[in-house]
């Protein structure tokens, strides 16, 4: 085997006990995701990285089209005048913003933004498109990337350019907008905890961490294996405050002339970076089997060349059983040694191995390996879509079940403002701490500790106390972590 073995090169990932970040790089590396481009900030997405995100693109997409939403695409460039409309938004961007202001050999009249966000340029279509009450409800999503100019990146967290869906709606009402932007944060926690298996608690963000622009932002927020939290989705209620610099009007029942309430929503690859930090082990990545893009994959085992025919049809014919009950499956052939394939897949977190060696040809068996859990499971050929679909379902909830433990084990109410430091900055989670509800606090304490709201959850109101920043009697209790 001379030749196979070239390819069989040594993958060393991190122990996560050890150094978490670096671990998150090695993983990435080894289940052949991503990588960085020559672009500095930018990610070259490989195509296992970038089946997961099919993944998440076809689970929502299916979600937003059931409600009624429509795929659309606007232009990259935006008008530097358009971002400048919207006194915060601008200033919320402008450090951010990467402008380009020469192209066909001469100076532009007017600059071009590359997207960090499409609400200005989709906006003025908007403005175009919606004459009356009866154009509304205008439910728009797109799926593209966007250019935020980052200093510090890191491979899917945080990068220059990223891909994403960006919603965007027009409403009559208000109350109809607060229903959108609600439905929608729903939508994102069903994606995180029923595909992705992570557990994320939904909220209200604070002013300071709101989306600039916007009224009011939701969020759901998820919680990493090193104590830190990742905002894994975000739904704004914009009011009114884009319909007025955009003239986005409709005239009413009446006749009367109102501004248009809106919303925006977005999730991002941002995502697969969760998926990598809850689940990931020392092994490299494990994928919840309603995200993985191969659910299960069979490696015959064999001494010699007509063993190796024997065994890899008894396996087709397994993994075509699988597809017809449309579980994603394969065989691994090649002419690699059996633990080197193991360990590809491993490192992969592909849900489910099963192995098939001479032995389990003469009992009419197979050996099944869960990604998620040790030890070998021996189980009949005969009827094998029923039991990997019974398999992957535990293997599903599993999973979450475990992240939630984590999750919980890790969250902490507190009204000691030494105690709540000491949380923050020492081994993290969350913390649910009194607030009075000041700027200054908040800022005071993520100068402190690094802590910041991560959200107002619903039940923040029923932990009144102390502010842990003044003192001063507080009315709720939000979420605090250090954050990604
Ligand atoms: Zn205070």
């Amino acid at each position: 085997m001379a030749d196979s073995d070239t390819k069989e090169t040594k993958v060393k990932i991190t122990p996560r006990a050890e150094d978490f970040p670096r671990w998150y790089t090695d993983v990435i590396a080894a289940a052949e995701m991503a990588d960085y481009s020559p672009v500095k900030g930018c990610m070259v997405i490989r195509p296992w990285g970038y089946a997961i995100w099919e993944t998440v693109q076809s689970t929502l997409d299916g979600m937003l089209k059931a409600s009624g939403h429509q795929n659309a695409y606007f232009p990259l460039f935006i008008p530097e005048s358009f971002l400048k409309r919207e006194a915060e938004h601008v200033e919320g961007f402008s450090p951010e913003l990467a402008v380009v202001t020469h192209a066909g050999g001469k100076k532009l009249e007017e600059p071009l933004v590359v997207r960090p966000t499409s609400e200005t340029i989709i906006y003025d279509s908007f403005s175009h498109w919606i004459h009356s009450w009866r154009d509304l409800p205008l439910l728009i999503n797109q799926w593209g990337n966007v250019v935020r100019w980052e200093m510090r990146t890191r491979l899917f967290l945080r990068t220059t350019e990223f891909l994403w869906q960006e919603g965007h709606t027009a409403h009559a009402t208000h109350e109809e907008a607060e229903q959108e932007v609600l439905s929608i944060l729903d939508k994102y926690r069903r994606l995180a905890e029923e595909t992705m298996a992570i557990p994320v608690i939904p909220g209200v963000k604070s002013d300071s961490e709101k989306f600039a622009g916007a009224r009011r932002t939701h969020a759901i927020e998820a919680l990493m294996q090193d104590g830190k939290a990742l905002q894994c989705g975000t739904s704004h209620d914009l009011g009114q405050n884009f319909s007025r610099v955009f003239g986005v009007k409709f005239l009413d029942a009446e006749g009367k002339e109102e501004y248009a309430w809106q919303t925006s929503w977005g999730v991002s690859t941002r995502l697969i970076g969760a998926l990598i930090m809850v689940h990931g082990d020392d092994k490299g990545i494990v994928l919840p089997p309603n995200i993985a893009p191969l659910k299960v994959v069979f490696v015959p085992i064999w001494k010699n060349d007509a063993q190796r025919g024997e065994l890899t049809a008894a396996a087709s014919k397994m993994a075509e059983d699988l597809r017809a009950a449309g579980i994603s499956s394969r065989v691994d052939d090649r002419d690699l040694r059996p633990a080197w394939r193991y360990y590809e897949w491993e490192r992969k977190g592909v849900p489910l191995r099963i192995e098939i060696g001479p032995r389990d040809m003469e009992q009419s068996q197979v050996t099944m390996v869960r990604r998620d859990a040790e030890g070998k499971i021996a189980a009949p050929q005969a009827g094998i879509a029923a039991t990997v679909g019974r398999m992957l379902g535990e293997i599903q909830k599993g999973m979450y079940e475990k992240a939630r433990k984590f999750r919980d084990d890790n969250t902490f109410t507190v009204s000691d403002s030494k105690k709540f430091a000491e949380i923050l900055t020492g081994k993290g989670g969350f913390v649910r701490a009194p607030w009075c509800g000041s700027a200054a606090c908040e800022a005071k304490i993520k100068e402190e500790t690094k802590g910041t709201i991560r959200v107002i959850p619903a039940d923040a109101a029923s932990h009144p106390g102390k502010c842990v920043a003044c003192g001063e009697p507080a009315a709720m209790s939000p979420l605090f972590a250090v954050a990604y």
